[in-house]
């Protein structure tokens, strides 16, 4: 068996640019810190929005060529966080974007959305089996903010985790591994509230979205893990940039492809959901690993 290092992080998103956008200062903290990190990405986005025009030929009703695209584009934001291993659930492009909720591509053969959860899951337990994380980075039940991509990667997450630490569930997939702790991708209210105040007195961008258009954003009560990434931030803001058909990066700002600013957050928020607080009661978290045996 080759060695591992003591640390390792596993982080399950929906596609190409939430890890950046979610976890960037995280995953580069982690990885300087010299943990395993492990990113799986479920699709490769094929369904979304080209912001350049000079790309939007891409597009899935043009030549439908946007999955391998972000394929590059998600090479290109690893590197910037120093993150070497990324994988697709099961290799790249075998589950399809499944578009905005309602959307007909909801429904198309492949699509992620579509596929039963225990036909995904055990393509998760195997990389589980191999990395043995001790801690699962993932959204909450809604995905964070409804994406049915987002809703599914959630589910599948979850189901892995199970199934992974199942002694009886498929040996042929590896031994059996039990998940330290679990974590769900937040954002307080406040924090929020307090980085839209903060754009719209830059006037960085003409319009400006509000809390609600960012996923995951919770009563601060909820909120059990805080990743202070300053020393990260230029990093994560290089692995946004770096997934130029999906994002602008303007100082420490962004906006997807409706043109909404949005802050980029330096500190990461994150909620406890399986596992022991390494934190005094009452308290905070500020390392994923508190408690953790290595
Ligand atoms: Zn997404």
């Amino acid at each position: 068996m080759t060695e591992l290092p003591a640390r390792r992080l596993l982080l399950v998103h929906a596609h190409p640019d939430d890890e950046s956008i979610n976890n960037g200062a995280t995953m580069a903290r982690y990885a300087a810190e010299g943990a395993q990190v492990t990113l799986v990405t479920c699709t490769r986005g094929e369904e979304g929005e080209v912001i350049p025009p000079a790309l939007a030929h891409l597009a899935p009703d043009r030549e439908d060529r946007l999955g391998e695209h972000r394929v590059g584009e998600l090479a290109a934001a690893m590197k910037e966080l120093g993150v070497t291993d990324h994988r697709f659930l099961g290799g790249p492009g075998r589950f399809r974007d499944s578009g905005m909720m309602g959307a007909p591509q909801n429904r198309r053969e492949g699509a992620f959305w579509s596929t039963d959860v225990d036909d995904a899951a055990p393509y998760l337990v195997e990389v589980i089996r191999s990395v043995r994380p001790q801690v699962l980075v993932t959204y909450d039940p809604d995905g964070g903010y409804g994406h049915p991509d987002h809703i599914q990667a959630h589910r599948v997450a979850m189901r892995a985790a199970e199934l992974a630490a199942e002694p009886a569930f498929r040996r042929d997939l590896g031994n059996p591994h039990q998940i330290a702790k679990i974590y769900w991708n937040r954002v307080p209210r406040t924090v929020a509230e307090e980085g839209f105040a903060r754009l719209r007195a830059a006037g960085t961008f003409p319009a400006v979205g509000s809390p609600d258009d960012v996923p995951g954003v919770v009563d601060d009560s909820l909120v059990t893990a805080e990743i202070d990434g300053t020393a990260h931030v230029e990093r994560k803001a290089a692995a946004m940039r770096a997934h130029a058909t999906q994002i602008v990066v303007e100082g420490e700002f962004f906006a997807l492809s409706n043109h909404l600013g949005q802050p980029i957050f330096t500190t990461e928020f994150y909620q406890l959901v399986r596992g022991e607080s390494g934190a005094p009661a009452g308290e905070r978290e500020c390392d994923l690993f508190a408690g953790v045996a290595s």
